[in-house]
């Protein structure tokens, strides 16, 4: 018979965990793979007690339980590592010498099937309840249309018979009225539909923040002196006059909180105040609250209002209206803004909705600003600072050489981060990506927050498309 030559070594590759231990339960002998899993050094794994990596197998080894080993059962257990930490295992036990009273453990890591089949099932369940709230949207939709349309219909059949201009002026202003809210309906499915597909730039301007929120306020002064609201309204001092940004997304998602406050409080009050929260160089947090005293909102449905086409429930469509896209469009906005917007509320005793958006500063007053900063930095080392703020400006100049290198260093960050499904990471990697490609093609710069998208939902599939793109690009620059 030829010498088994081979297979001593493939006991050592195998993926599966092999120990044999004795009748005292110390550890007689590990192949690698064990001794890699368990966090082991080689041959440190022997005279450690097998009870110490998988306490399951104690009743297995009671001379009584002998079932175990003859019907070949598996034991889904845990493994326990040297530092403590364990993973799941199915677990075989073999008799190897009775005589001697030897056995053999053998373990293979189902960790990792066990994560993949329960991301399955969640995934499963989303995209249940995704059909499900889709389902419920079509038809939220169709009666939100169906109202300004048979409005219309009714108002168009009235004209057709009427002669009083009084009256036909009447109807024709109510017509407006339904136009204007099938305009809205569309215009938030429209919007909705380009920050799913990351097809949304912003368009960057000056503009007065004090006179942005006093149009948008005085857009709602007809609604709320109707329900006979209070309306207040604070700016804080810190606030710059002027900023840079795009006034039109944030009219859009003030626009929506205040409709929100305004259609969900039947008596009280509403506050609206802006703080300036960080000044990092050009850029400016703001930080925006909408308070109302109306109907609130249950604690469990304070999630779900900011998925698209939700509602914090079937009985607020009937009696209030709206297709429960709104705040999904504004956590887009805000998002796209780098802020972020979440909700406080008690039920029946009224709701504070606040998000946060970077802006940037006009340059009139960054120009003010680096003067004092260059100033105090003249006192100290007035040279540095100066070639520091030229270094950064040329590295972030979409083209230059440091440019494109950091860029390089970037992208290979990222596809480490999406091969590891280190999520948080690569996020912030994108965003430095998104900042690094910013004086680029309009595609590239698509690219790059699209990445930045998929990686805040783990979505590798785009997060690894949009990469591609980008590395693309890169390269064929690289090329030229
Ligand atoms: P909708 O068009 O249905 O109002 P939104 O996305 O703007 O869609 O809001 C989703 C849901 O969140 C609303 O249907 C309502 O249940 C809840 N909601 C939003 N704002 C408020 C508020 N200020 N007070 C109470 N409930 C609110």
């Amino acid at each position: 018979m030829r010498k088994q030559q081979y297979l001593p070594l493939a006991v050592e590759y195998t993926q599966e965990l092999l120990l044999v231990f004795g009748k005292d339960g110390d550890v007689l002998e590990a192949n690698q793979s064990a001794e890699k899993e368990l966090g082991y050094e080689k041959g440190e794994l022997c005279r450690k007690e097998i009870l110490s990596i998988f306490p399951a197998i104690a009743e297995c080894t009671k001379e009584k339980n002998m079932a175990f080993f003859t019907k070949e059962e598996l034991l889904n257990t845990n493994a326990y590592r040297k530092n403590k930490t364990c993973f799941a295992v199915d677990l075989r036990m073999v008799i190897l010498d009775r005589a001697n009273w030897i056995f053999l453990v053998s373990a293979v890591n189902v960790a990792k099937r066990d994560s993949a089949i329960r991301r399955l099932e969640r995934a499963e369940e989303e995209s249940d309840q995704i059909v499900r709230i889709r389902n419920e949207f079509v038809s939220n939709i169709t009666h939100e249309l169906r109202t300004p349309l048979n409005g219309i219909l009714g108002h168009v059949r009235n004209l057709l018979g009427e002669t009083d201009p009084v009256i036909q002026r009447e109807s024709l202003e109510l017509m407006e009225h339904c136009c204007e809210d099938i305009n809205q309906i569309m215009n938030n499915i429209l919007n909705f539909s380009k920050l799913e597909s990351g097809n949304y730039i912003l368009q960057e301007k000056e503009f007065s923040l004090q006179k942005m929120i006093e149009q948008v306020m005085a857009l709602h002064m007809e609604a709320i002196n109707k329900k006979g609201l209070q309306l207040k309204f604070m700016i804080d001092d810190a606030v710059p006059k002027k900023v840079i940004g795009d006034e039109q997304k944030l009219i859009q998602v003030l626009n929506n909180l205040l409709s929100n406050a305004i259609k969900f409080t039947l008596e009280g009050k509403i506050v609206v105040e802006v703080i300036q929260t960080l000044q990092v160089k050009d850029c400016v947090e703001l930080f925006f609250v909408v308070l109302d005293s109306g109907i609130g909102i249950k604690e469990e449905d304070r999630d779900k209002i900011f998925q698209s086409f939700s509602q914090a429930d079937g009985s607020t469509t009937r009696k209030y209206g709206g297709t429960g896209l709104g705040l999904a469009v504004c956590k887009e906005l805000v998002e796209l803004m780098q802020g972020s917007i979440h909700v406080e509320s008690e039920e029946g005793r009224g709701s504070t909705f606040s998000f946060s958006v970077l802006l940037r500063l006009p340059r009139r007053k960054r120009i003010e600003e680096s003067r004092t900063e260059i100033q105090v930095q003249s006192i100290k080392n007035n040279a540095m600072s100066f070639v520091k703020e030229a270094e950064e400006d040329r590295i972030y100049q979409y083209g230059t050489l440091e440019n494109q290198s950091e860029l390089r260093k970037e992208l290979d960050k990222m596809l480490l981060c999406m091969d590891m499904e280190n999520w948080e990471k690569a996020e912030q990697i994108a965003d430095s990506i998104k900042k690094l490609v910013q004086g680029g093609e309009e595609e590239i710069r698509r690219a790059a927050f699209r990445m930045e998208m998929a990686a805040r939902k783990a979505d590798k599939e785009k997060a690894m498309a949009a990469y591609e793109r980008i590395e693309n690009d890169f390269i064929t620059e690289k090329g030229e």
